[in-house]
């Protein structure tokens, strides 16, 4: 029974595969020696970045370290947060790598590699304000970055709370700065680079969630997945993440 099974499933492969429909001809991969296409929304420091005509941050320089081992070279196109998984699914770029953090819900759009870091969702709120803490977000307007887990949990888990979403974290932080609404809630790492460019504003101690970072692929594309997953887990392995991450982030 188990070898019919396996011996049809091979007919399948075969049959996929003469149609063109499996491996890679599904698929707009990158030509081995070629150009990775790493589909980001460079407003989400220090993970990307714009700096003069350049795009940096960990995630360009995480992507650049993987097309390297993969013998190809990197090239970056800026967009809206909430393009980058059509963006991925289309062929129009081959990775998708935004600090972008795995969820079922997308899970069920796209394929994420291995996590390649942490991170967690923060309160930003003004200096002087009376929220202290998750509790007391609700009735209140918070603004997130559209189409992003703290918009998923702003719309999904507050009572009563009023909801503005910006394309840019540090337009919902700038409207919080100008006191148009009460709280932001977004990723820890860029929320500490907002509030310093921002005035008076302060990050709360409470860390909403934890999640995990990692590199979306089209979904089924196991041949993309695979070479990519080989080569991050290579460049975690021999520390080069950890450099890239240590390079952009200094410990408090
Ligand atoms: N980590 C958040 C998410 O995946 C925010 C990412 C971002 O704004 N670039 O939704």
């Amino acid at each position: 029974m188990k070898k019919r099974m396996i011996s049809l499933m091979l007919c399948a492969c075969v049959a996929l595969a003469a149609a063109g429909c499996g491996g890679s001809k599904k698929f707009n991969n990158p030509e081995k020696g070629g150009t990775l296409i790493m589909a980001t929304n460079a407003y989400f420091e220090p993970y990307e970045y714009h700096e003069g005509d350049d795009i940096v941050g960990i995630d360009v320089e995480i992507a650049q370290a993987i097309a390297e081992k993969l013998g190809m070279t990197l090239q970056v196109e800026d967009m809206e947060f909430d393009s980058i998984i059509a963006a991925v699914n289309s062929g129009k770029a081959h990775i998708g790598a935004a600090g972008m953090t795995v969820t079922e819900d997308r899970l069920k759009n796209v394929d994420f590699t291995d996590s390649y870091t942490t991170a967690t969702q923060v309160i930003i709120v003004q200096e002087g304000s009376e929220i202290t803490g998750a509790d007391d977000l609700a009735g209140k307007k918070i603004g997130v970055q559209l189409g992003t887990t703290g918009d998923i949990y702003a719309s999904d888990g507050i009572e009563d709370a009023t909801i503005e979403q910006y394309n840019k974290g540090m337009d919902a932080v700038q409207a919080l700065s100008n006191g148009i609404i009460d709280a932001v809630i977004i990723d820890n790492e860029p929320a500490k680079q907002f509030v310093s460019k921002a005035e008076g504003l302060k990050i709360l101690d409470e860390e909403f969630v934890t999640e995990e970072y990692a590199i979306a692929i089209a979904k089924g594309n196991e041949e993309l997945l695979d070479d990519v997953n080989k080569a991050l887990d290579a460049i975690i392995a021999d520390g080069t993440v950890q450099g890239i991450i240590d390079k952009y982030i200094t410990a408090e």
